[in-house]
């Protein structure tokens, strides 16, 4: 089953070293049953601690959920990090780059909600420390008080790619 790569792109201005505020972070997508090809209306969420049991001896996985159209089992879980692919990495962009990998069965994800994460990241030069940023309409501004600029990360962009 297909492991895929979570990418996002944004515009950095003054800060670095994008990602989510905690290694527990809720990641919310919609998602899409590969049976019956029936997206569903409502996005889900999971995060890395959640601990499901997969029907059919397949183990522990942090998502599970059944098609509510074909009741086919889909189920979603976070690629076991290494010391070289961090569970969660950091984005300093300007390109797609990976931010994490999941391994899916049953079902597929479509897009990622960006602004129902938590982030953080750092001020490029100062290291200023930025905790809890939510990414309201893909964008965020602040002021980083060590060099007096201003800091901003615009036009978040995510997709998924096969990993
Ligand atoms: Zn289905």
């Amino acid at each position: 089953m297909p492991k895929l790569a979570l990418q996002i792109r944004a515009q950095l201005s003054g800060v670095k070293e994008l990602r989510p505020s905690t290694d527990d972070a809720q990641l919310v997508t919609t998602v899409k049953c590969t049976s019956c090809q029936e997206e569903h209306a409502k996005p889900v969420s999971f995060n890395v601690t959640d601990e499901v049991e997969v029907q059919g001896g397949r183990g522990v996985a942090n998502f599970v959920m059944h098609c509510g159209f074909c009741k086919n089992q889909g189920s979603a879980k976070f690629d076991t990090p290494t010391s070289k692919v961090p569970l969660w990495q950091s984005y300093t962009g300007p390109d797609y780059a990976r931010l994490t990998t999941l391994e899916f069965r049953g079902l597929e994800p479509v897009g990622f909600q960006a602004d129902q994460m938590t982030w953080r990241c750092a001020g490029e030069e100062s290291g200023t420390k930025f905790d809890d940023i939510a990414l309201e309409d893909g964008e965020w501004t602040d002021y980083d008080e060590k060099t007096n600029n201003e800091t901003s990360i615009m036009e978040v962009e995510s997709k998924w790619v096969r990993a």
